[in-house]
Order: C-alpha cells, then sequence, then structure tokens
C-alpha cells in the first residue's frame, strides 16, 4: 500500500525530546521553543515568532490581534481549509469569498477591489501548495485601503514570492501577519503544530500576550517587568516544550526534507506532464513570480467522473489519492451566509484536483509505480 502520506522522521526528534524533558521543564517558551523561533528568524527574516498548537491557532491570534469585531468583513479565498475562515467566523466577521484563478487555485487578486466596503477589514491570503500569490498586487489594495494582510502558509514554508526584477522574498514575510502549520500532512512537522509570525512591529508585544493567557508574563521572565498579571485577553497558544523539541529537530533537516520533496515532485512532473496531450487532466502550472516548495503534486481532472475514477483506479492498485477543498461558500455551515456569488474556478477544483501522496519517504520506484498505474488508468 502507498498511503497518502507518511509522517518523515529525521532521527533526531526523539533525542531532542529527551534532552527536554532532562531539563526538568517540558512547559511552553523553553529552550527549544526558542531555538524554533530563532531558526525562523534568521533563515527568514521574520521579525518575531511564536509556535502554536496549530496553524488554526495563530490564525486565532491573527484575529484577535486585528481586533475583529462582528460585522467587520474578511476577504479571502474560498479555495482553503476551514481554519482560515473559522478563525475570523469565531470573532463574528462576515467572510467575503474571492474566487480561485483560471489555472491556479490561488485566489484571483484582480477580483479583490470590488469587494472592499467600509466594513473590511483585512485580507487574507493562502499561498496554496506554497505557491506564491500575487503579493505586490495584493499589498498595494491593501495599503491604498486601509487593510491588514495575514498570510495562511500553512502550506509555504520555505517558499519565495520573487516579482520581476527584484529579489525573492520568503512567504510569511510579506503581510502584516503570517501563519504556518507543523500538522503531520505538511512538509514539516510536530504531529500538531503551528506558528504566527509577526512583521509588524505594531502587534508583537500583544502578540506575546495573547500567546500566554493575557499575561505579560514573557516580559516578566525577561525581567522587564517585576511581576506579571492580567493585561489583555488571550488564550492557552503556546505548545509545550516537547512539541518544540520534535519540531527543532525537524528545522534541522529541512534542507534534506525540501531537497527530497522536491526531487519527488519533478519526477512526477516529467512523468505526468507528456500525459496531459490525452486530455485527461492538467498538470501544476508554477508562475514565474513563484518558487515551488513541493507542499503537494495535484492533477486538474477534466470532470467530477474523470477523477473519481482516477481516484478509485488507484485506490485498486493500493494507492491512495485524495481531493481537498470543497469550496467554503458552498459549506453546509456557511452556504446560507454567502452572498450568493457563483465562483467558477474553485467550484471546479472542489470537483476535478486531486492530490498525489508527497512525502520524504516515498521512493523513486514508488512513483514511478504510481504514474504506471495512472498511464494506465487514464489512457
Ligand atoms: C493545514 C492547513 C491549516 C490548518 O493547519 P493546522 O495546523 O492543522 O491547524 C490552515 N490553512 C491551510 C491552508 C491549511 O492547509
Amino acid at each position: 500500500m502507498i498511503p497518502f502520506n507518511r509522517p518523515h522522521l529525521t532521527g533526531k526528534e526523539i533525542g531532542f525530546i529527551q534532552d527536554a524533558v532532562a531539563t526538568g521543564k517540558i512547559s511552553g517558551n523553553g529552550k527549544y521553543t526558542a531555538l524554533c523561533h530563532a531558526f525562523f528568524q534568521k533563515r527568514y527574516g521574520f521579525r518575531s515568532c511564536l509556535l502554536t498548537h496549530s496553524c488554526t491557532d495563530a490564525l486565532e491570534m491573527a484575529a484577535l490581534l486585528l481586533n475583529i469585531k462582528e460585522g467587520d468583513e474578511v476577504i479571502m479565498p474560498a479555495f482553503t481549509f476551514v481554519s482560515t475562515a473559522n478563525a475570523f467566523v469565531l470573532r463574528g466577521a462576515r467572510i467575503v469569498f474571492v474566487d480561485s484563478l483560471p489555472d491556479h487555485p490561488n485566489m484571483d487578486a484582480a477580483a479583490i477591489e470590488a469587494l472592499i466596503t467600509p466594513r473590511t477589514k483585512a485580507i487574507v491570503v493562502v499561498h496554496y501548495g506554497g505557491v506564491a500569490c500575487d503579493m505586490d498586487t495584493i499589498m498595494s489594495i491593501a495599503e491604498r485601503r486601509g487593510l491588514f494582510v495575514v498570510e495562511d502558509a500553512a502550506h509555504a514554508v520555505d517558499a519565495r514570492y520573487r516579482p520581476k526584477g527584484k529579489d525573492p522574498v520568503p512567504l510569511g514575510r510579506i503581510g502584516h501577519l503570517s501563519t504556518f502549520s507543523f500538522h503531520e500532512t505538511k512538509n514539516i512537522i510536530s504531529g500538531e503544530g503551528g506558528m504566527l509570525v509577526i512583521n509588524d512591529e505594531r502587534f508583537v508585544q500583544r502578540a506575546e500576550i495573547i500567546w500566554e493567557k493575557g499575561t505579560n508574563r514573557s516580559a516578566f521572565f525577561r525581567g522587564q517587568v517585576d511581576k506579571y498579571g492580567w493585561v489583555d485577553v488571550g488564550s492557552s497558544f503556546l505548545p509545550s516544550e516537547i512539541t518544540a523539541a520534535f519540531l527543532f529537530a525537524q528545522l534541522e533537516a529541512l534542507d534534506t526534507i525540501q531537497g527530497r520533496r522536491c526531487a519527488i515532485w519533478e519526477h512526477y512532473h516529467r512523468r505526468l506532464q507528456p500525459l496531459q496531450a490525452r486530455g485527461h487532466f492538467s498538470t501544476p502550472v508554477i508562475p514565474a513570480d513563484a518558487t515551488n516548495n513541493a507542499h503537494v503534486y495535484y492533477l486538474v481532472c477534466r470532470d467530477l467522473a474523470t477523477r473519481t475514477r482516477l481516484i478509485e483506479g488507484l485506490k485498486e492498485c493500493g494507492i491512495m489519492a485524495v481531493f481537498h477543498y470543497q469550496g467554503l461558500h458552498r459549506s453546509p455551515f456557511y452556504s446560507a451566509k454567502h452572498d450568493g456569488r457563483v465562483l467558477q474556478y474553485c467550484d471546479a477544483l472542489s470537483d476535478r484536483l486531486v492530490r498525489l501522496p508527497l512525502f520524504a519517504d516515498l521512493t523513486d520506484q514508488d512513483v514511478d509505480r504510481i504514474c504506471d498505474v495512472i498511464d494506465v488508468v487514464m489512457p
């Protein structure tokens, strides 16, 4: 059987956890949390980082930091995971969904401006498969209209935006805030795990307070205040050192993991791109202003029946391929609250996109086998 995903272990996770336990401090914000924060700050130039239990948590922190209130509007793609929207709905926001691009699951930046009203507070972008959204356009709209930008960078670790003629910028460093996921299905993992990145200086101090249950405990431990107390809203957003130790082992191996994932992605592409000519599916397009971090390898089938046939054909050979993201504007929870606009490209992807197995321990023989089956099932 070839599973859709298998968590990759670097071999150092247990040793680091053992070390964390031996220090006698396994609650949050200890040595390994600091090591993880420092890693991200150094490698990607993030202003400030806070590990969380999940990307979902980091998105909820973002909604708290932006003071999202009942009746505020937040613009985001419909083709995304439920947490992107839920975090803002929890604070009473109305979600204004944007369609995908004709040739990519990312949101259509050109459609944003027309959706802005006096109630709009923020734009949340999702870099699907680690492919950068059109951030120059989105940041300039946000600046002009006085909006905040949150990058849901759950897929986007080690990916970059490289607009023509400019230096590449790591994803997660462009918006005011950004959120990462280390869930076991992502590139870098800690079981459950996530991180909030604060790029806008104005949010740095308050983020730490919200992270520590609404207290100024972090400042207390740095000796900046002589006692700590309840100073704001917050929750327990910080993960234990056990999670951070696991994550740090993964971060030390980031280049190896990414190298392997990219090789697998290229292998799929070499084999499957030529099969596009048969008309059953198309292969992913990486735009010129984005890099590829090999988070997903997906096919967009001609129609729903073709996708079902492909998934079934693979399953009969013991290969697990999955679809995901049913457009949130048509979800049971939100369809009645959606403003009724048809989002044709998102709807098409909901019916037609399929993800193939992609994890660091997938072998070249596995990839060849998967491609052989696709070759036979989609003649
Ligand atoms: C996985 C994912 C999330 C949620 O991440 P968790 O760490 O599981 O909470 C949010 N947004 C997107 C786009 C995701 O893919």
